[in-house]
């Protein structure tokens, strides 16, 4: 199981002086030239500037796109500059992330400043987790943070063989806020525990499902997922979305909990549509949804029954929108969750791109314990995986 044993956080490293490396996750939307979405900038700034404010010489690196081994396009220039305007201060980029410029560069580095490495995905090594890569990298880096939680879950050179080689390592702040938050409901947790799973499918979600399955006292299931359950137990879905070759396992999901007891609750009522587009939506009880309608969110009753088992926690795992929240007609459900989840007084952790993007439509943010910004990350620590990136930054006591 990951947890945060024997993992540093910067702010326990002496980067005082020294060449510390930090993986970030710039791996950020650009048009014409521009950030249009810099949200994982901002989250690394904490770690880089508790790092500059203490004279390290900063050397970041991120990948970006796929450039699939090609110096073509690409480029992370667009992300410098706006660290740079982020952080006050001058940001160089080097031409490529490792060789001669790059190394002047790194070289050259006095106490205080930053340089930002090219896109590490220029060179096909990185995602082989090439050794000789990582040897490259790691020329003259004395310390060696990782603050790119959202590519813990991929063994690649910058997050696995890299770290290895610095003695001196650890966790920045966005990365230990996410291992410790997370780990912590795979631990020992206050109960009750509730799960709340939702979102596009089962098949994305297995994993979590037959992890938590066995750790919580109640899962609350909705969105497309439920459909699929609903379905197990011999319900009409109409022309729902629904994995027909997943009734097997949603049907030995459901055994194992009835045998581990814990309560697993489907919706009882849902809000159905004519199609993705409908522009209103028609409450049914979940056993009588009309042949010629799709289920496209849950019920007023049912979100007053999870409500019930959400506030009453005393420790909350959601992932997943219980609807179409994207289409207003479909988004009562997703943020009536959202809201019992802020109004739970437990430890609540929210995960998931979706979910996070309808917590923040509801302008709850603040009132959840941790907000998960890892998306495959999140939900593969949660599956009871190692991550490689997180494994390789601990250090035997
Ligand atoms: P997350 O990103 O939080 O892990 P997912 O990606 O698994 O969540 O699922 C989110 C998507 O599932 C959203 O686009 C949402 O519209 C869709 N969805 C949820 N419920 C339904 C439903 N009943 N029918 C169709 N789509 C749904
Ligand atoms: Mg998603």
């Amino acid at each position: 199981m990951s947890s945060i044993a024997n993992i540093a956080c910067i702010d326990a490293l002496a980067v005082e002086g020294k060449r510390t490396f930090i993986r970030v996750d710039f791996n950020v939307p650009i048009e014409g030239g521009k950030v249009t979405d810099d949200t994982r900038i901002r989250a690394a700034v904490p770690t880089i500037r508790h790092a500059l404010e203490r004279g390290a010489r900063v050397i970041l690196a991120s990948h970006l796109g796929r450039p699939k081994g090609k110096k073509t396009g690409f480029s992370l220039e667009p992300a410098g500059a706006r660290l740079a305007e982020l952080l006050g201060i001058d940001v160089v980029l080097t031409d490529d992330c490792i060789g001669d410029g790059a190394r002047k560069v790194v070289s050259d580095l006095r106490d205080g400043k930053v340089a930002l490495l090219e896109n590490l995905r220029y060179h096909a090594e990185e995602e082989a987790n090439d050794e000789g890569f990582a040897r490259e990298l790691a020329r003259g880096v004395e310390v060696y943070v990782n603050d790119a939680f959202g590519a813990a879950h991929r063994a690649h050179a910058s997050v696995e063989a890299l770290p290895r080689m610095i003695p001196v390592r650890g966790a920045g702040y966005l990365m230990h806020s996410e291992v410790k938050a997370l780990s912590r409901l795979l631990g020992q947790v206050e109960r009750p525990y509730v799960a709340i799973l939702g979102g596009a499918k089962v098949s994305d979600k297995i994993g979590v499902l037959e992890n938590l399955v066995g750790r919580v006292d109640a899962l609350l299931i909705g969105g497309a997922m439920a459909n699929t359950f609903l379905k197990a137990r011999g319900l009409g879905v109409g022309t729902s979305l629904v994995e027909d070759d997943k009734l097997p396992l949603a049907r030995a999901i459901l055994s194992k909990a009835q045998e581990r007891d814990v309560q697993i609750h489907l919706p009882k009522d849902v809000r159905v549509g004519s199609g993705r587009d409908a522009t209103a939506a028609e409450i049914v009880d979940a056993d009588a949804v009309p042949a010629d309608r799709m289920i496209l969110d849950v019920g007023p009753a049912t979100v007053a029954g999870f409500r019930d088992r959400i506030v009453r926690a005393r420790t909350v795992f959601w992932n997943g929108p219980m609807g179409l929240f994207e289409n207003d007609a479909f988004a009562e459900g997703t943020l009536g969750v959202a809201r019992a989840v802020a109004d739970c007084a437990g430890f609540t952790v929210v995960g998931g791109g979706d979910s996070v993007a309808a917590v923040a439509r509801a302008n709850l943010g603040g009132r959840f314990g941790h907000v998960s910004t890892g998306g495959g990350a999140s939900l593969e620590l949660l599956e009871g995986r190692k991550l490689p990136g997180i494994e390789a930054l601990r250090v035997e006591g």
